[in-house]
């Protein structure tokens, strides 16, 4: 396959995920964390497909299109392992939708970002949230949920928090 076509894929199996996590929780109150901005490609479909939650995202560093950069108010910027901590407190029971995005070249540290997030999430989960990720994140608490339709195997993952 030419690596268009191979991006062109990857790119429509991260919005078919996205497109059925929303679906997933629709008939629940609750906010969204997007954990990884990077160029706020997803955070731009978030918000469009689900227009009235509150996103918050996170990132280390700015880098996204002017247009999607969320306002100060919905933004914790710095370093994850210190910032998630601080969001999990904060929203604790109030959490429908995560999206963690944050995989990176390094397969140690994605593991190492993988195992954080899994265990620092849950007290933010309400129940039947769903953690969406790019990375085989362990949620205590949670159940796998079957991907959509066409999705491969590993190319992203569902949970569902009980
Ligand atoms: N979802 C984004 C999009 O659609 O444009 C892409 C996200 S990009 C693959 C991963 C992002 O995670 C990068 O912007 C990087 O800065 C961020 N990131 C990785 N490790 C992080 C950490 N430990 N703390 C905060 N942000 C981190």
């Amino acid at each position: 396959m030419s690596r268009l076509n191979s991006v062109i894929r990857r790119l429509q199996a991260q919005r078919d995920c996205l497109n059925a996590a929303a679906e997933m929780i629709k008939d629940q109150d609750g906010i969204v964390l997007e954990v990884g901005l990077g160029n706020g490609r997803t955070f731009d479909h978030l918000r469009e497909i689900m227009p009235d939650r509150e996103i918050f995202v996170f990132d280390r560093q700015i880098a996204a299109h002017p247009k999607c950069i969320p306002d100060d108010d919905h933004l914790f910027l710095g370093d994850i392992f210190e910032t998630l901590p601080k969001a999990v407190e904060r929203f604790k029971g109030k959490v429908a939708l995560v999206h963690s995005d944050v995989g990176t070249g390094d397969e140690d540290l994605n593991a190492k970002i993988a195992s954080f997030i899994g265990s620092t999430l849950p007290p933010a989960l309400m129940k039947g949230a769903i953690v969406a990720s790019d990375q085989k994140i362990d949620v205590p608490g949670t159940i796998a949920e079957p991907l959509p339709e066409g999705v491969p195997k590993d190319r992203y993952f569902f949970r569902r928090y009980q």
